[in-house]
């Protein structure tokens, strides 16, 4: 019998929580309506069903209900705070703040809108940030000046799960007049996060990552704050976000929000412990592991190991019924190391023989121990196999 096939790709996506998909179910074939139709029962029951989510969504960050934007992703959320802010700073009275500060391990997501600001002739700082993963704030001080209108730091990163110290960055850019904008694709759901405590302008939330579907995620948006729309149509969404709810999607995305709220707790303490376990059973197995990033400020559900003398591609191959990602990038010819890695500090070859391991709701202990068992017998056969061909890896390393 083929083995069971193990999913621990977590960051990437999640499955549907089935009580999430049980609360969006009837939103499909029974209630229709298009939640924007005011004039009869059919569009007024899709619209009590979405403010119904909206408010189970500001729930979980400590927000107001109308300071939510549903959009498509997190992607979306975050092009429309970055160009949204941009638009409307460079159009406004204060055209002489064009400065925007982000960082180099931010997703792509966060990146690519910046690189294009950065051709339209905003200036963009990429700090840099420690070797476990996290942001120097007296660096961010530093590269601060007048003419900042943005700071753009991520709360957890999606490949080595560093959980960067948000409220103090919060802190500092309210007390010098900064947006300041999070991405939470990774946080919210899994660990407490509060706009307000944490100072947060703008928060970028993804649906399948906290276990409602994809196409759905929210910007949260402070009130006051003015942004340009970056799509124009009906108005939908305090004209922020034109186009028609996704009722399903959205009802959907509550129940995750509501669920993960009650749960956060809990599920995060008993994810440790199995991640522990992972990390443990391959530690005792193999030499020559180290864990990238910070262990203490991670998320639950994360674990990214570099393997001394491995190829990361090549140790996923040898154990295709675990699901695993590398964080590389197939570019054309050949393979692009992870931005995040290059950031911490690794050389091409380290982060070219690291994996990152996804934990969540439905990850048993059975699943961590035929992975630890599946993996180190895989490296040890890869070493074993360059050992033989007189190349790379030596056990006293
Ligand atoms: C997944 C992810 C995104 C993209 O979210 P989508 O909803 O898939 O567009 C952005 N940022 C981070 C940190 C992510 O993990």
């Amino acid at each position: 019998m083929p083995p069971q096939r193990i999913y621990m790709d977590y960051h990437a996506t999640t499955p549907v929580d089935p009580r999430v998909f049980a609360a969006m179910e009837p939103y499909f074939t029974e209630i229709y309506g298009n939640p924007a139709s005011k004039n009869h029962l059919f569009g007024r029951e899709a619209r009590a069903a979405v403010e119904t989510a909206r408010e189970q969504v500001a729930q979980l960050i400590g927000a107001r209900p109308k300071e939510i934007i549903f959009t498509s992703g997190a992607t979306e959320s975050n092009n429309l705070a970055l160009k949204g802010a941009a638009g409307n700073i460079r159009g406004g009275a204060s055209a002489q703040r064009n400065h925007l500060l982000t960082v180099a391990s931010e997703h792509k997501a966060v990146l690519d809108p910046a690189g294009t600001l950065a051709r339209d002739g905003i200036e963009v700082t990429l700090l840099g940030v420690g070797p476990d993963g996290r942001i120097d704030m007296a660096a961010l001080k530093a590269a601060l000046t007048e003419r900042t209108f943005m700071v753009s730091v991520m709360q957890a990163n999606n490949e080595i799960g560093v959980i960067q110290p948000v409220t103090e960055i919060g802190a500092l850019c309210r007390s010098r007049g900064i947006l300041f904008h999070s991405d939470g694709a990774q946080a919210v759901g899994k660990i407490a996060v509060d706009v307000n405590s944490m100072a947060i302008d703008l928060l970028s939330i993804s649906g399948h990552k906290l276990y409602a579907p994809k196409g759905i995620g929210v910007l949260y948006v402070r009130t006051g704050l003015e942004l340009q729309a970056q799509m124009d149509g009906g108005g939908h969404e305090r004209g922020l976000r034109s186009g028609t709810l996704p009722t399903p999607l959205i009802v959907a995305l509550g129940a995750a929000c509501e669920l993960c709220g009650a749960e956060l707790e809990a599920e995060s303490a008993a994810l440790a412990v199995l991640r522990d376990q992972l990390l443990d059973g391959i530690l005792a197995g193999l030499d020559g592991v180290t864990v990238n990033g910070s262990m203490d400020r991670r998320l639950a559900g994360n674990l990214n190991l570099c393997f001394d003398g491995v190829e990361a591609e090549s140790l996923l191959q040898k154990v295709p019924h675990i699901a695993l990602s590398t964080g590389s990038a197939c570019t054309t010819a050949d393979l692009q190391p992870s931005h995040v890695l290059k950031a911490i500090g690794l050389g091409h070859e380290q982060a070219l023989s690291s994996v990152r391991f996804g934990l969540g709701r439905y990850t048993t202990a059975a699943e961590v121990a035929a992975t630890v068992e599946g993996v180190v017998d895989a490296v040890k056969a890869l070493r074993e196999g360059s050992l033989l061909k007189g190349l790379g890896w030596k056990p006293d390393r």
